[in-house]
């Protein structure tokens, strides 16, 4: 892994960077569709899948999901996207402290409280929405679909998130794969008691999922990792098998300096998850500047998924998906086997043997072994 000095997608952006409306996110067209909400026929599907008992797809799997969500609702519609406030002490700030110290302090605390990676970067104003997304502002309600996104100015910094996703239950996708819901649940318990903890130092602080920005480009400022083919983050530790958290402060901080641990001369060679990806929403081939729609901001070369083909496959499916992160080469158990593969994979050695072998040994298979 190299420390940079600028992000690996910096080489990349070809134009102004013009902040994007959430609203013409993926999500929010989703909800929106003049077809009718993608969610619903998703979850009209799911009933379907459960009436005809479909492996993986069962009442018993569709419980998995509903359950491990419960939370994450809860912290949607209470914490997430506005400010959190102290719950005892509005009286004493913790004064004397050096950024760095602060830094090692968030750090320790955001790990205590779950966090499997934590990283800082100084926020970039591009990267935050300019208006409220149907969809955030459905589950948040802490504004209107449509309502402009201005984080104070006194804000200068990000505080990011990350957390593993179980590797098995990963392995289950496209049946129901229920630890993109847990894992939310879980980062809410993380980043809304870590905004709890800012402001009881007496700081301020937003805790945010997928409201007010780009969670993606935000961790990978903070050195987290890279963004690959897929669109998702692409970290050292767990590839794409993991979520993203946020919290905007005014603590001072230090920065943490990007990374480059090989993802775009490794996906460049790679199509791995564009290969199976049930609905084509991922594009092979070179990168490209052309937006497949509105969902895909302008500005970068870039492989753009188109948003659309992947809700209307989840909605075929009756469940959300999760196979590009299951079958790609670098979502992989922790262990020492795996660690020297990642040491050849991030110099860009023997990289497309390497994606050959890794699919004649059967990773990335389907497994929907849970109730076993
Ligand atoms: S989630 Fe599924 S449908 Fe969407 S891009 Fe990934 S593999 Fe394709
Ligand atoms: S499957 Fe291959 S191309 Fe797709 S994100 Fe993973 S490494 Fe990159």
């Amino acid at each position: 892994m190299k420390i940079v000095k600028e992000p690996t997608y910096k080489k990349f952006i070809t134009g102004p960077l013009e902040r994007f409306d959430d609203r013409k996110g993926g999500f929010s067209r989703g909800r929106n569709d003049p077809g009718g909400s993608k969610y619903d026929k998703m979850h009209r599907r799911s009933v379907e899948n459960i009436r005809k008992n479909v492996k993986g797809k069962t009442v018993l799997d569709h419980g998995l999901w509903a359950a491990a969500r419960t939370v994450d609702y809860v912290m949607r519609r209470t914490q997430y996207g506005r400010e959190t406030a102290a719950l005892f002490n509005r009286e004493f700030k913790a004064e004397g402290l050096s950024p760095a110290e602060l830094t090692r302090t968030i750090k320790r605390v955001g790990r205590w409280l779950g966090a499997d990676l934590v990283g800082i970067a100084r926020l970039n104003p591009s990267w935050v929405y300019s208006h409220w997304g149907d969809q955030n502002a459905y589950y948040s309600g802490a504004a209107q679909a449509g309502d402009p996104i201005d984080i104070p100015e006194n804000y200068k910094y990000v505080i990011v998130l990350v957390r593993e996703m179980g590797y098995d239950m990963v392995k289950r996708s496209p049946a129901v794969e229920a630890d993109t819901d847990l894992i939310y649940a879980r980062m809410g318990f993380t980043s809304c008691s870590l905004a709890t903890y800012i402001s009881e130092i007496g700081y301020h602080a937003i805790p945010s999922v997928n409201e007010l920005g780009i969670d993606i480009a935000f961790a990978v400022d903070a050195g987290l990792g890279e963004m690959g083919r897929m669109g998702l983050l692409m970290t050292r530790e767990f590839g794409p098998r993991c979520r993203i958290g946020k919290i905007f402060t005014d603590l001072p901080l230090e920065v943490d300096r990007p990374v480059d641990i090989g993802v775009q001369a490794f996906c460049e060679k790679c199509e791995r998850c564009a290969e199976h990806c049930p609905s084509g929403a991922i594009k092979s081939g070179a990168r490209t500047e052309e937006p497949w729609d509105e969902s895909n901001n302008r500005g970068m070369l870039k492989w753009p998924v188109h948003a659309m083909k992947c809700l209307d496959w989840w909605a075929k499916n009756g469940s959300h998906c999760s196979v590009c992160v299951r079958v790609c080469p670098w979502n992989k158990p922790d262990t020492i086997f795996h660690r020297a593969a990642k040491c050849l994979a991030e110099r860009d050695i023997f990289t497309r043997l390497m994606v050959w072998a890794d699919e004649r040994m059967g990773y990335g298979k389907q497994s929907i072994d849970f109730f076993d």
